[in-house]
């Protein structure tokens, strides 16, 4: 034993057994000669200060060590005299962060080639240990409870970022394409992570980019002079990242899932030790999270989606059907259950092979997908049973719906060089009519299939008897609509035109004269005769055929006026329903200038009658479109006044100048007295506003006088005259309604 109390045999040879030791001693070493230069140094101090040892070599250790103050004679001498060395000091290495040491000196030698030991330790080295083993352990801990991959690797970042404050953290991802997707970038600016989401990669876009294409960690020490960095250089910069350590993370085939950044405000040419211990944990960490992600999702994949046409299965559809019922309770809001099933499926697969069968399925399930809407839920139940679950849906829209899937399944498909023409059966069940639970609406809407596909097939079947009947009426109406507007708009004769255009004077009731005439539609169908527009109307705003219903009224309308200008049949002004839903295309305006245009009308001859329900609309479009048609001078006219919403507050923003009282406050006005104080309130709300107020359906003469009374301008209804077509209204202005009119018609008016 030696004085230092070590054991060793004589004959080991101390040259080779000091350099063992001083390589595997976990602190750092230094030798310094008497002046502070360094003439030899461990790995240990390599790793502390993050530079290669041979840039370290000859350096002035003094000139790298803050010693708070005392110079380095007096550690040189107090270590001599035996004084108190200096505990601690700051070492500070050429574009690395100041490392604060713990320090141990010891001298081996005397005389002019006198030596001295230095050991120095991180002296945060625990703490730091303990902080990458928390959050290790917090991570893990959060993979195994199921959080999100977005969360997990936010939180992952974050904590790097409170152990190391003098870094910024990412973790990207490379998605299908072979793209960078941002997974997490907590304290990386949004400009600067929506820039670089979904870029490609290559080599050249910076160390993520060479990271994931080369396998291998980059060190991008300078990103000013960095080539990898060439096309993203200015954006780094801009955003204060100077340099940049991009690890790639690795699956266990060791294929490139992304990359873990750590990004520095200044160059550097090396992370310290602390930087790559956090670093070799979370590039692990993160494949663990992504992988744990991905078994997730397929597991998820497997259990609720259907393999072969990737659609939701009977469990997710069943979960989702369960939700929307649980809010349609809560809401009232009905929602529509559609059983589809394909017709003769089983001949084709046992005739053509299950590949054909399954490749029938797959076009199916794409043309189907394409109806539905987000909110929707197209599922496969297996075999060649689809399911949509369409909450919100009654049983009208439904019918549409259905009616559209078998129009779009009809369209003729080749497979294995045949050409195929699905059709499919469908049953429609809806909640709450016809089931409160899954399981019970379910069952009804396959038995409505099975009623349809007795009933021949390709056609679709309500579980309720009565919707069945009223759906099959509006699916007939609906294509006789369509079959009526060709004919109209191709010209056919006046005698065979199946609309028409009744008109129902409005007049002013103190003094009695003739204000204008509504213009209401009439359609005549050969087979049903008279259909009323409160049935077609709505059905042609839900089918679309609206628009061209409203152009044709609004031009023949106007044009009609301008028949009677010419006669000098006294008609004074023109009133023209308009549907909301027409509204949101924006060529309404233009339109009405033309046809007053062409017809040499004043538009201040003209009003629109609009409803409430398109005052309530935030479409920025129909704001424009009344301002425009305001600034042409068209009067603007809220119809069915009281029975939409009650906010008011439209009344001011919009250009509106006529209230029309709905005809269901006006029906009972002589009747019930209640009805009184609202018709008053309506009239008086019409007054402060500066609004003309017209009472809708007056049938009595009681109820004219009441309304005179309240002090309401105009009247419209079978009292004053009903609704009728153009030349009876010529004969009634020379007749019955000849008081009505400033100069007494002569009865000779030719239109
Ligand atoms: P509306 O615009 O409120 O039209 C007034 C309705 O009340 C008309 O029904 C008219 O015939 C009826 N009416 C008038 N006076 C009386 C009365 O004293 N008693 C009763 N019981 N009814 C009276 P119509 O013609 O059946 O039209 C119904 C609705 O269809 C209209 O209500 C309007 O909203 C819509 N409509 C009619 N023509 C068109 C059109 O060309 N385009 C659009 N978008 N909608 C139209
Ligand atoms: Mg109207
Ligand atoms: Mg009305």
């Amino acid at each position: 034993m030696d004085s230092a109390g070590t054991a060793l045999d004589d004959r080991l040879p101390s040259d080779r057994l000091l350099r063992a030791t001083a390589a595997q001693w976990n602190g750092a070493l230094v030798w310094t000669s008497a002046d502070g230069t360094i003439v030899g140094a461990n790995p240990g101090f390599a790793r502390l200060t993050g530079s290669p040892l041979d840039a370290m070599i000859g350096r002035s250790l003094p000139g790298l060590l803050d010693l708070g103050g005392r110079g380095w004679q007096s550690v040189w001498q107090g270590e001599r005299e035996s004084l108190q060395p200096p505990g601690t000091g700051v070492l500070h290495v050429p574009r690395n962060d100041p490392i604060p040491v713990d320090l141990h000196w010891q001298h081996l030698t005397e005389g002019d080639d006198a030596l001295l030991l230095c050991e120095m330790r991180d002296f945060d080295e625990r703490e730091r240990a303990e902080a990458v083993a928390r959050l290790q352990q917090d991570v893990l801990e959060l993979v195994a409870g199921g959080r999100s991959l977005r969360l997990v690797l936010d939180f992952l970042c974050r904590q790097v970022e409170a152990c190391a404050p003098e870094v910024s953290c990412s973790v990207m991802l490379r998605d299908g394409e072979n793209r960078m997707r941002v997974a997490a970038a907590p304290s990386l600016a949004a400009s600067y992570t929506a820039a670089i989401d979904g870029l490609a990669i290559e080599p050249d876009v910076g160390s993520c980019g060479s990271a994931m294409t080369t396998g291998k960690a980059v060190m991008s020490a300078d990103i000013a002079g960095d080539p990898s960095w060439l096309k993203r250089r200015d954006l780094a910069l801009a955003h204060g990242l100077a340099a940049c350590w991009s690890n790639p993370i690795k699956d266990r085939e060791a294929r490139a899932l992304g990359s873990f950044a750590l990004y520095y405000r200044k160059p550097r040419d090396m992370a310290p030790p602390f930087h790559r211990r956090l670093v070799e944990a979370c590039v692990h960490l993160c494949a663990l999270a992504i992988e744990h992600d991905r078994a997730r999702a397929e597991i998820n994949r497997l259990a609720y989606f259907d393999t072969l046409t990737g659609l939701p299965n009977r469990q997710l559809l069943a979960d989702r059907a369960t939700a929307a019922l649980a809010l349609a309770g809560r809401t009232r809001q009905p929602v529509t259950l559609m059983f589809l099933d394909i017709d003769r499926f089983k001949t084709v697969n046992d005739s053509l092979g299950h590949a054909v069968g399954d490749e029938l399925l797959v076009e199916v399930a794409t043309r189907l997908r394409r109806l539905f809407i987000e909110g929707d839920t197209l599922a496969r139940l297996g075999g060649d049973e689809f399911v949509a679950l369409l909450p919100g849906c009654d049983a009208a829209h439904a019918a549409l719906l259905a009616e559209r899937v078998l129009a779009a399944l009809s369209v003729p498909l080749t497979v294995a060089d045949l050409t195929l023409t699905p059709t499919a059966s469908i049953g429609i069940a809806v909640h709450p009519d016809d089931g409160m639970d899954f399981d019970t609406l379910l069952r009804q809407a396959d038995a409505a299939m099975y009623r349809a596909k007795q009933a021949g097939r390709n056609r679709c079947h309500f579980f309720r008897r009565d919707m069945n009947e009223q759906a099959v009426r509006r699916l007939e109406m609906e294509a006789a609509l369509r079959e009526a507007l060709d004919r109209q708009e191709a010209g056919c004769p006046d005698e065979e035109a199946p609309f028409e255009l009744h008109y129902q004077p409005q007049v002013r009731l103190k003094p009695h004269r003739l204000y204008r005439v509504e213009a209401l539609i009439r359609w005549t169908h050969p087979r049903w005769g008279a259909v009323s527009p409160a049935e077609f109307v709505p059905l042609a705003e839900e089918c679309g055929l609206i628009d061209r219903l409203d152009s044709w009224v609004l031009k023949a309308a106007v044009a009609q006026l301008g028949r009677w200008r010419a006669a000098g049949v006294p008609v004074p002004g023109l009133a023209v329903n308009v549907s909301a839903v027409r509204f949101a295309r924006g060529d309404l305006p233009d339109q009405v200038r033309a046809a007053l245009a062409v017809n040499g009308i004043p538009a201040n001859d003209l009003t629109l009658e609009i409803t409430e329900r398109l005052m309530m609309t935030e479409e920025v479009g129909v704001h424009d479109a009344l301002d425009a048609l305001h600034a042409l001078g068209v009067t603007l006219s809220i119809d069915d006044f009281g029975t939409g919403y009650s906010s008011l507050g439209y009344l001011k923003r919009y250009p509106v100048a006529e209230l029309k009282i709905d005809r269901s406050f006006v029906k009972e006005l002589d009747i019930d007295a209640a009805n009184r104080p609202l018709v008053r309130a309506i009239i008086q709300i019409g007054e402060a506003l500066g609004l003309t107020v017209v009472a809708e359906g007056v049938e009595r003469e009681a109820q004219h006088s009441m309304l005179e009374a309240e002090g309401c301008a105009i009247g419209q209804g079978y009292l004053f005259a009903r609704p009728m077509p153009a030349a009876a209204l010529v004969d009634w202005l020379a007749g019955e309604g000849k008081h009505w009119v400033d100069s007494p018609a002569e009865g000779c008016f030719s239109i």
